[in-house]
């Protein structure tokens, strides 16, 4: 390829120019969600993030093959090493199997992913299906002498890995600083060392999710899954390994050493990681009462939220920062990108409908070159979506008549809206409007004029069916003292 992609290494720390293994095919790896729970923000943006990566790369040219992981082995709650497998509680609480709840929660994550404008993966392997492939990652990290066994658990030997490797680089932490701060083993613990870390858990009695190996009957180490999974569909090489950056350390740094000390390689080439979202300037958590479900933001359902937001609100206000860059969620910057998202929305509706001159009296600018610069500097869509928004001027003053547009001109225009604003952003532009629009809306008002009556005479499972179901299309409903309003 001609074109030269800057990308952030974090293992490096330098932006770097982009170059596959084996042009024009890249793989890429990011790690999925955990699906014991409704998809939050937290999910959200390493699944837009790496969605315009994917597609970006896919418009410059390349073949991507992206795999993205579903973990849905029973993973202890605690740094995944104790406690309570989290799907098997969460199925024991809801009295159902544990890949009811697997499954349960992966369609509404795809559900709610299809929603936010995110393409589909290449390939979604789930880590319950690769428990083989993990068992023979394991017995290669054994062999070469970096694990060891205790009373049926494989455990990772960090201390001997970072002899002949550097454990942390990564993260850029050394193993004296963390010993300092880890606390010392009980004695009890099967560990030679506090660093050291699961590949396989022998499963207790109460264990449901469970898998024989030749160490015992058990479940592999969290970090396993996507060290053998992308390496299975990937190659002992890949280009591009991407997640959020709170899995760091000690994910992404335990996949590291476990690829080395198995592969006696490298694994991955670029490693890139999106920056977290606060909400009120507070991490997201469920006991400060700031977690925020996907759903509840398309709802509105939440005492955080003045009102529904569509999701391609969401979208757009993720990429407004650079994925870099923290994010700090609240109902007035929401609104805001509604309101901003609208505008663009209606220039792109105008824009439709211009009729060229014979020349263009405005500059002009290369909207097409200044966009692809500034997705090639790293991503850097709130760069790319600065010059929409300059551009929307151009569109605005020939819709109001005091300038004109050549056809060349405009045909480029509208080129450029496809490419970056459709395309390459992935949002979505409803065009409101003609007779079609009007049958809708009809449409919409008879509905909801059909819950008016409902609630009227008390028939509250139609009013909010009604309700429920045009939320989940994307509707906002507003009761008003008069009857109701609505948006989507
Ligand atoms: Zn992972």
């Amino acid at each position: 390829m001609e074109h030269k992609l800057l990308i952030y290494n974090t293992l490096t720390r330098t932006k770097q120019i982009f170059k596959p293994l084996k042009e024009p095919y890249v793989g890429m790896y990011v790690c999925g969600p955990t699906v014991y729970g409704d998809g939050h923000l937290g999910h959200a943006r390493p699944a837009i993030t790496f969605d315009i990566l994917f597609r970006f790369l896919t418009h410059l040219g390349y073949k991507v093959r992206y795999v993205r992981n579903i973990t849905d082995v029973g993973h202890l709650e605690h740094d995944a090493d104790e406690g309570e497998d989290k799907i098997a509680k969460k199925a024991r609480l809801e009295q159902k199997e544990p890949m009811e709840v697997v499954q349960y929660y992966l369609n509404r994550y795809h559900s709610a992913m299809e929603k936010l404008g995110v393409l589909p993966p290449s390939i979604e392997p789930h880590a319950s299906g690769h428990i083989i492939e993990q068992i023979d990652f394991v017995k290669k990290i054994l062999d070469a002498g970096y694990a060891y066994e205790s009373e049926g658990s494989i455990y990772f030997d960090v201390k001997k890995y970072n002899k002949d490797h550097r454990y942390g680089k990564l993260s850029g932490r050394n193993i004296e600083d963390l010993l300092e701060t880890t606390r010392e083993l009980d004695g009890q613990s099967e560990k030679h060392c506090a660093l050291d870390f699961a590949l396989w858990k022998k499963a207790q009695p109460e264990h449901i999710m469970r898998w024989p190996s030749p160490w015992s009957d058990g479940f592999p180490g969290w970090h396993m899954e996507c060290s053998a999974m992308g390496t299975k569909y990937l190659g002992e090489e890949f280009d591009i390994h991407g997640g959020g950056m709170d899995l760091i350390f000690p994910h992404h740094e335990c996949e590291i050493a476990q690829s080395t000390a198995a592969l006696g390689k490298e694994t991955v080439h670029y490693w890139m990681h999106n920056n977290m979202i606060t909400i009120n300037g507070q991490k997201m958590g469920k006991s400060l009462g700031n977690f925020i479900t996907l759903d509840e933001f398309f709802t509105g359902n939440h005492k955080l939220l003045t009102q529904a937001y569509a999701p391609m609100t969401i979208r757009f206000f993720i990429l407004q920062a650079h994925y870099r860059s923290t994010v700090d969620f609240s109902n007035e910057a929401l609104v805001a990108a509604e309101k901003g998202f609208a505008r663009l929305c209606e220039s792109y509706a105008r824009l439709q409908k211009l009729t060229p001159s014979k020349e263009t009296s405005m500059e002009m600018k290369n909207y097409r070159q200044l966009c692809e610069d500034a997705m090639l500097d790293d991503l850097n869509t709130p760069i790319v979506i600065s010059h929409l928004y300059d551009a929307t001027r151009i569109i605005n003053t020939v819709a109001d008549g005091k300038a004109t547009i050549s056809e060349a001109d405009l045909k480029e225009l509208k080129e450029v809206f496809d490419l970056y604003l459709i395309e390459i952003l992935g949002m979505r532009v409803e065009e409101n409007s003609g007779a079609a629009n009007d049958a809708y809306k009809g449409a919409v008002d008879l509905l909801l004029e059909i819950r008016k009556q409902a609630k009227t005479n008390k028939d509250w499972a139609t009013s909010d069916k009604i309700r429920d179901e045009l939320a989940r299309l994307g509707f906002k409903v507003k009761d008003t003292k008069d009857g109701f309003e609505w948006s989507l």
